[in-house]
């Protein structure tokens, strides 16, 4: 299966922005965009950035991409997906990212990064509605539960993400039981619901061309 393998700070530092792509780390000293804040490369510092509409939508896109760790076929897939549904194509796009099941499981904050939980999936960590699922893009639906399996439960990277999980867990379309190690997804979140600062409009633009 192709994935990103390159440093992911570099795309933090591309996009102009933290995507907080490494857990614990993002919020830490340790973040190479606080240290280094410009785009990576030789011309990094002094380089043109492009102004033009299309390269604004291109980052768009990019940043979008980035921040759920979807390559660009699989991100074209989701783009022909939402503009087949009823409602705002954009809208609909990230209501589709939000609802994969690594998603969710960061979400939960039963992994420290998208990243994270994708590899606990894929390891199969986790069942939704008592079946083990491995796919990382599974779509679930409202009245989902997603569990930590049994045999899974004494894994420190979980257990450590769920520390930091009460500092930030505020999502009313999701329901979370700490003790039982599940949650479930309540509801398709609605755009406000979504903490990712992307201009979707814009993304929506540049596949329409
Ligand atoms: Fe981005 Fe900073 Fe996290 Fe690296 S540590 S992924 S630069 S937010």
């Amino acid at each position: 299966m192709a994935r990103y393998r390159d440093a992911n700070c570099k795309l933090c530092r591309r996009e102009g922005m933290k995507l907080f792509l490494k857990g614990n780390r993002c919020t830490s000293d340790k973040c190479a965009f606080e240290r280094r804040g410009y785009a990576p490369g030789q011309h990094g510092q002094t380089g043109r950035r492009k102004g033009s509409e299309y390269g604004l939508q291109l980052r768009e896109k990019q940043k979008m991409r980035r921040i759920y760790g979807i390559l660009e076929r699989q991100f074209r897939n989701y783009f022909h997906a939402a503009a087949r549904q009823k409602g705002i194509t954009g809208e609909n796009l990230l209501v589709l990212l939000e609802c994969r099941l690594d998603n969710l499981v960061y979400r939960l904050g039963f992994a420290p990064s998208r990243k994270a939980a994708r590899q606990l999936v894929l390891h199969r960590h986790f069942s939704v509605n008592d079946r083990v699922v491995d796919i990382p893009s599974y779509q679930t639906r409202p009245g989902d539960v997603i569990k930590v399996r049994e045999n899974s439960r004494n894994l420190d990277i979980i257990h450590s993400a769920m520390k930091e999980v009460g500092k930030t867990f505020d999502y009313a379309w999701l329901r979370l039981d700490k003790a039982k190690m599940e949650g479930e997804l309540l509801e398709q979140p609605k755009r406000l619901d979504i903490p990712v600062t992307v201009q979707e409009q814009m993304v929506v633009e540049l596949y329409s061309k």
